[in-house]
């Protein structure tokens, strides 16, 4: 196996067929510039075709990564970068390759990495591969338990077999694909079968993270943190089940890159158990702003608000303004929506103003002169600012449109606690609400709440849907009970 492009050698079908899954399959291996699978980069790729029939067809080829190969792979796999500097790049051998692995079981060792590797290159291509994965790893850990170690190498001498180069990827996949076919002759096809068939639905830990960790994640509701080798915080997740969730995460069929590079790095898991899926949901919104997590993007939204208030000005014109929110501001019932900019909150007011024919001076987005506003010299204003439309039609016209953005009044006189009744046990604190607000969470007798644990947060847009839902929507999953008083002795503030 030397230089790329090799021509494929055919073997005929008389050696030992694998049937413990469908074919057309492919066995394959890599060699990269490192372990990084976002990263790094494909030195050399082997593939073992096997055919329908059980004849398999071999195909290897070196990948110029574009880039230096360190000097301790050079060593490692005797692929050097001058050997690379010749060789085809990826994008120059990725219809071949495709040829060659699409519509087939892929199968290699520890799967997820080559599987890895082999869709971040195509996704650069601006491909998407997919495939039907089967790890040869795994299926040595179910088959042989009692064995101390999995890695190639290690079977390599569990079985004696003859590989010439390790670390090359033509031989590294002969190794994967010998180990399959000693695997299914010793254990029946049965057997291989039904544990490729569950391992597909199972999902793999990741390397880093200690078996013990998995084995106590709680089936309650909560959030979760995702820590990496360097106990820095990188990923913040909230579920009902606070074990199917995480194990969700490291399910085998990984959805983009981002999510084998977030599972490839946790090294440890912690969890806040909560009362129930609402409080769970509004921890997860407060700590993510807090803690600004390196994988968390979606809730990473800044905590200062904006709102449109709608008032009137001398013309007699209900006028948006866009105002910050304060904190108890929420409750006014001429607010519409909740925006994380003031462009936001304008691109709002401008697609509202097109979408109606509003008048460009009434809706602040162009200051008023003499003449007719500029919309109306494009026949899309209705008239507004040269009198044609009465004051009284455009303010119904305006305070329609936004009808739908209207932030909802709090329906009660102050705060309550609520109780969530789903999961809720007696000693679980209740959370302190006013306005939309959470003021944290605590215990509640006779109508008073010593709130303990203080949220230090202003109206948050996410608690805020949240809320809304539960309580307006009546779910039945909490109970609210009004509040006398709040008492904050001793409130820790932890959020
Ligand atoms: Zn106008």
């Amino acid at each position: 196996m030397l230089g790329y492009g090799q021509p494929h050698t055919r073997q005929s079908a008389k050696y030992y067929m694998l049937r413990s899954f469908p074919l057309p399959a492919v066995v394959i291996d890599l060699e990269t510039t490192g372990a990084n699978v976002s990263y790094d980069r494909i030195i050399e790729i082997g593939i073992i075709e096997i055919d329908e029939d059980g004849s398999t067809r071999k195909w290897s080829s070196l990948v110029n990564p574009g880039r230096d190969v360190p000097s301790f792979i050079e060593q490692l796999t005797g692929i050097t970068n001058s050997l690379l500097s010749t060789a085809p790049r990826f994008e120059q051998i990725a219809k071949e390759v495709l040829l060659r692995i699409r519509g087939k079981r892929f199968i290699a060792h520890n799967v997820r990495f080559d599987y890895g590797f082999i869709r971040n290159e195509f996704s650069r291509l601006a491909y998407t591969f997919k495939a039907s994965v089967i790890c040869s790893l795994k299926l040595s850990r179910r088959l042989y338990p009692h064995e101390s170690a999995h890695g190639l190498q290690a079977i390599i001498q569990r079985y004696n077999l003859h590989i010439t180069k390790r670390h090359r990827a033509l031989d590294d996949a002969d190794a994967a694909y010998q180990f399959l076919l000693i695997a299914e002759q010793e254990h029946g096809v049965e057997k291989v079968s039904a544990i490729l068939s569950h391992e597909k639905k199972s999902s793999t830990i990741p390397t880093a993270l200690s078996h013990d960790v998995v084995a106590s994640l709680p089936q309650q509701p909560g959030v979760y943190y995702f820590w990496g080798t360097n106990a820095e915080l990188l990923y913040v997740g909230k579920g009902i089940n606070i074990r199917k969730r995480v194990l969700s995460h490291f399910s085998s069929d990984h959805k983009n890159a981002k999510e084998m590079r977030l599972c490839q790095q946790i090294s440890n898991v912690t969890w806040d158990i909560t009362a129930g899926e609402l409080s769970a949901l509004i921890l997860e919104s407060c700590k993510i702003k807090q803690l600004k997590p390196i994988f968390n993007r979606k809730l990473r939204r800044p905590r200062v608000l904006y709102s449109i208030l709608l008032q009137k000005n001398d013309k007699g014109w209900l006028t948006p303004a866009i105002v910050q929110l304060a904190d108890t501001a929420s409750n006014s019932s001429s607010l519409y929506g909740l925006f994380p900019s003031k462009n936001k909150a304008k691109e709002t007011i401008r697609s509202i103003s097109h979408e109606h024919k509003l008048c460009y001076y009434a809706c602040d987005l162009e200051a008023i002169m003499q003449r007719p506003c500029t919309r109306y010299q494009l026949k899309k204003c209705s008239g507004l600012c040269v009198g044609t439309l009465p004051a009284s039609e455009h303010n119904d016209t305006i305070t329609t449109a936004l009808h739908s953005f209207a932030l909802k009044v709090w329906p009660f006189s102050g705060a309550v606690a609520l109780r969530e009744i789903e999961h809720q046990h007696d000693n679980d604190p209740f959370l302190i609400v006013n306005n939309w607000q959470v003021l944290g969470s605590g215990r509640v007798q006779n109508s008073v709440a010593v709130i303990t644990n203080k949220y230090d947060e202003p109206l948050d847009k996410d608690a805020y849907q949240y809320l809304v839902k539960a309580i307006l929507g009546g779910s039945k999953k909490i109970h609210v009970q009004a509040l006398l008083s709040l008492n904050y002795e001793h409130a820790v503030e932890t959020m």
